[in-house]
């Protein structure tokens, strides 16, 4: 039960998701995943140990590299630890990538109304409804955060999210209920459940609070309201030894 982010335009997103997975792997899990954003969304999960998430992530083809990515790990709730349950989830073409800590408390209805305008659920969890809300908003014209704004209006319980999109090398994040935590660097930027996940790329951090929106990108990150408005960020340098 963890999440991992990082932009980093240099490469090395792949590294750093897998690595960050590793180190929170403290907080107990049943499934693990990645998606990167490289152009296209590429997508690798898998129930079970990290391992088998690695074995999967070696043999492809595919690089699962590039400068903006996710990470999950997942302690499931809502459908049983499967591949397909497993985080992260995506609309149905692929477009939009979202992991997800805890629990969405209206997702069977907003599910209902999904799948009564012909959309094909492929998981069991509540998470896949913030996937389809997204592609929705976007089909109808907004842009990424307002379409995550959006869908984030519609969901109710507790959730710490992080999505990323087909050619953007940005990450957009929010949480209510649950820990998310935000690394800065000179050309990069971070977030995680637990400080220990980036720790050894970066000390500065900005921890978000309920209710706030990030967008991450490597020249900056922006925090705001749920209101939109902006807010200047505190960083933080931790002192923890890794
Ligand atoms: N409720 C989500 C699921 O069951 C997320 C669980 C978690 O926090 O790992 O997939």
């Amino acid at each position: 039960c963890g999440i991992i982010g990082c932009v980093n335009p240099d490469g090395g997103t792949r590294e750093v998701l897998m690595n960050g997975l590793a180190n929170l792997d403290y907080r107990g899990y049943d499934s693990a995943g990645i998606a990167v954003a490289d152009g296209g969304i590429e997508v690798a999960k898998r129930e079970g140990e990290i391992d088998r998430l690695q074995k999967q992530v070696t043999a492809r083809s595919d690089t699962l590299d590039g400068p903006a990515g996710i990470g999950h790990t997942r302690w499931s709730t809502h459908g049983p630890p499967t591949d397909a349950n497993a985080h992260p989830h995506t609309d149905e073409t692929g477009d939009v990538a979202v992991v997800h800590n805890g629990i969405i408390e209206n997702y069977q209805s907003i599910r209902d109304e999904l799948e009564a305008d012909g959309v094909e659920f492929v998981s069991e969890t509540d998470t896949e409804v913030v996937p389809h809300l997204i592609s929705k908003f976007r089909d109808d014209g907004a842009d990424p955060q307002t379409a995550f704004r959006r869908a984030v209006e519609r969901i109710t319980g507790s959730y710490a999210l992080a999505v990323v999109f087909e050619n953007h090398d940005t990450i957009f994040a929010t949480r209510d209920g649950s820990p998310l935590v935000i690394g800065v660097d000179e050309n990069a930027a971070f977030l995680a459940s637990d400080v220990p996940a980036f720790l050894e790329y970066t000390r500065d951090v900005i921890y978000l609070e309920d209710g706030q929106f990030a967008t991450l990108r490597s020249s900056g990150v922006e925090v705001t309201e749920s209101d939109g408005t902006s807010v200047n960020p505190s960083v933080t340098t931790v002192e923890w030894s890794a």
